[in-house]
């Protein structure tokens, strides 16, 4: 019993750990200006107003705090938030559940939001745009529909694809907003404040090389800062500097710019076997081992970032960044 025990307990804490890093408020949300701007007018606005908060759409590459994001609108709004994501909304009566229980301003998050059912989403419509609910009663010539009322509560959808929403779906949303990659000292700061919960001491140069290899992205930040702490605490006296940061990151291989060994082998491939592109997305994701989605949610909107990667209408080419980079000697080639 002992060992079914531990590893459950041991989840527990790593999930409380995950918690307590997490911003409560929007005054620790570090970075995203545009979008905490454009969400501070909308709260205060709803608040003198005494109304719900419009829908509101986040998209944007995973781990940029979307989740983050639609708690903070809730504990700022003074209500409960509920978290779902699409997979889990399968039938219709799991929307229905949670749409009948929500209480008045309460926010509903939904991620993955792109990936909704066709019946789920037509239970939204009415849902989203007159808080009614519409259920069919019956079947054949003899099904009449029944309309209850909802609370006002606020959508939170969080999408890593927003071309793929359909297109009544997304017009429902009054408030449509990107989540961008952080720069490295937003991340840093990040780094630092993370580091203070976990109690472990960090340089703020310590910080940086943390950041720079973070690929942009909070949730990455906070894992790669996780690993070094075990590094500093195994290797040396427990606290991290630049020198130590930079030999336990290469150590898990994770390079100055923050690319992985799937991002390098994607620019090795592009630029070893194909001259620099364009190669298709297919042939690059069979020689990495990933799913094209994840090639192109994932990986592909980093590098693409950085400048490594273009996209051309005849497939994905490697920049002449990417070949310095990997200490390839770039062709002379003016459009790269
Ligand atoms: P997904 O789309 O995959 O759900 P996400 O974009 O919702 O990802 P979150 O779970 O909100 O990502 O964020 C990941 C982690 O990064 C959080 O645990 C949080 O601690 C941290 N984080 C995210 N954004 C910020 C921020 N602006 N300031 C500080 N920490 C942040």
């Amino acid at each position: 019993k002992e060992n079914v025990l531990q590893p459950e307990a041991a989840i527990d804490e790593q999930g409380k750990q995950e918690e307590s890093i997490r911003p409560q408020r929007f005054a620790d949300y570090i970075g995203q200006k545009d979008l905490k701007d454009v969400l501070d007018i909308a709260i205060k606005a709803a608040k003198s107003r005494g109304e719900v908060l419009d829908h509101l759409l986040l998209y944007g590459p995973p781990g940029l705090g979307k989740t983050t994001m639609a708690m903070i609108l809730a504990s700022e709004m003074g209500v409960n938030y509920k978290i779902t994501s699409a997979p889990a909304l399968e039938r219709p009566r799991d929307i229905v559940g949670l749409l009948v229980n929500l209480k008045p301003g309460d926010v509903l998050f939904i991620d993955e939001i792109h990936r909704l059912s066709r019946m789920t989403e037509e239970i939204l419509y009415p849902a989203m745009e007159d808080y009614r609910l519409d259920i069919t009663i019956g079947k054949g010539s003899s099904a009449r529909i029944r309309s209850l009322p909802l609370a006002k509560f606020t959508l939170v959808g969080a999408t890593t694809r927003v071309g793929a929403l359909t297109s009544p779906l997304r017009d429902r949303f009054g408030l449509v907003q990107k989540l961008r990659f952080y720069e490295v000292d937003e991340l840093s700061q990040i780094v630092l404040r993370s580091a203070q919960f976990l109690q472990t001491p960090v340089t703020e140069d310590g910080a940086i090389e943390i950041a720079r290899r973070s690929r942009g992205t909070p949730r990455i930040a906070n894992r790669l800062l996780k690993r070094v702490r075990d590094y500093a605490e195994v290797k040396s006296s427990g606290e991290i500097t630049e020198s130590i940061a930079a030999e336990a990151l290469e150590l898990f291989q994770v390079d100055p710019r923050g690319l992985d060994w799937t991002d390098r082998q994607m620019l090795n491939v592009i630029i070893e076997q194909f001259n620099g592109g364009p190669v298709g997305l297919e042939t690059i994701a069979a020689a990495t081992g990933e799913d094209t989605q994840t090639i192109e949610e994932v990986y592909e909107p980093y590098l693409m970032q950085i400048g490594y990667l273009s996209r051309t209408p005849r497939g994905r080419v490697a920049t002449k960044a990417a070949y310095k980079h990997l200490d390839f000697k770039p062709p002379n080639n003016e459009q790269l």
